[in-house]
């Protein structure tokens, strides 16, 4: 019986690799430059390549259940979210961080249900989630797509506690991006402070985080009390 997975192996480097062999020299010899940290769902159906249209050595990924951010701590324990999140931000100085979860998110769902009883260290990682799912025992689709978009906002506020990542962002030279992909219609939502999550058509960037980004921080001083722009 064929190996599947040997044969694209092997496809690789017989067919993908000979078209990009000068990329890939070139960041062997001068090391990988990525401009993005991106942390997303380990779900299968978010490709992040294909969202971005980047390409080898564009994005440092991480990947984990559910997008989700650990909180930055003390406890010295094996946090490898958190190790790609100081690696990326000190050594790689990255200028943008994304979080990106997405529709029909088996962690979000998973919010409102029960893990089997083996999945310990599954359960104990939802705890990062729980302050965005809403008080409701049977969640429809439009609960669930707002606690995955919470969730992602949730995400975006932890990550400001990392003190590399706060003094960046503050400093100018780090953005944050929320994006929601919602896999049925082809699209990422932008997260902007000012007005919730946006299509990417509609939107006119990638996203502005939770916090006062300084290159947004005019436009903020001119929103009223009721987050309408003032006129001039
Ligand atoms: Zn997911």
């Amino acid at each position: 019986m064929p190996d599947d997975l040997l044969e694209r192996l092997q496809r690789f480097t017989s067919e993908a690799f000979p078209t990009q062999r000068s990329l890939f020299r070139h960041l062997v010899d001068d090391g990988q430059h990525p401009l993005a940290l991106f942390i997303g769902c380990s779900d299968s159906r978010i490709v992040p390549y294909l969202l971005t249209g980047a390409g080898p050595g564009e994005l440092f990924l991480v990947r984990n259940v559910g997008a989700f951010v650990p909180p930055y701590d003390q406890s010295h324990g094996f946090h490898g979210t958190a190790a790609a999140i100081e690696f990326a931000v000190l050594n790689l100085a990255v200028q943008r961080i994304v979080v990106c979860g997405h529709t029909h998110c088996g962690a979000i769902r998973a919010l409102y249900g029960e893990v089997p009883a083996a999945a310990q260290n599954l359960a104990r990682w939802l705890d990062l989630g729980r302050e965005a799912a809403l008080p409701v025992a049977e969640p429809g689709p439009e609960v669930l797509r707002r606690t995955e978009q919470r969730a992602i906002v949730l995400q975006l506020e932890r990550l400001m506690d990392y003190p590399m990542v706060r003094e960046r962002v503050e400093a100018g030279q780090l953005t944050l991006h929320g994006w929601h992909y919602v896999i049925e219609e082809g699209e990422v939502h932008v997260f902007d402070v000012r007005k919730g999550f946006v299509p990417a058509s509609q939107a006119d960037n990638a996203g502005t985080g939770p916090y006062r980004p300084v290159a947004y921080a005019d436009d903020i001083d001119g929103l009223d009390a009721s987050g309408v722009p003032a006129s001039g």
